[in-house]
């Protein structure tokens, strides 16, 4: 079984939940960033991610 590495910047759609009084990063893909306190945190966090990844 082949499987074809087809992933474009299109697959990170990145985003943000509150949960408490914590804030985390996730993504389209499955990932999912660590809890913080600040949502702009939790932004750079999802940012970071789309641009490494
Ligand atoms: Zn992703």
């Amino acid at each position: 079984m082949l499987q074809e590495a087809t992933q474009d910047a299109e697959t990170h759609r990145t985003g943000t939940s509150e949960r408490g009084s914590f804030c985390f990063a996730h993504c389209s893909c499955g990932w999912r960033g660590p809890a913080r306190r600040s949502r702009e945190r939790a932004r750079t966090d999802a940012d970071l991610h789309a641009r490494t990844t």
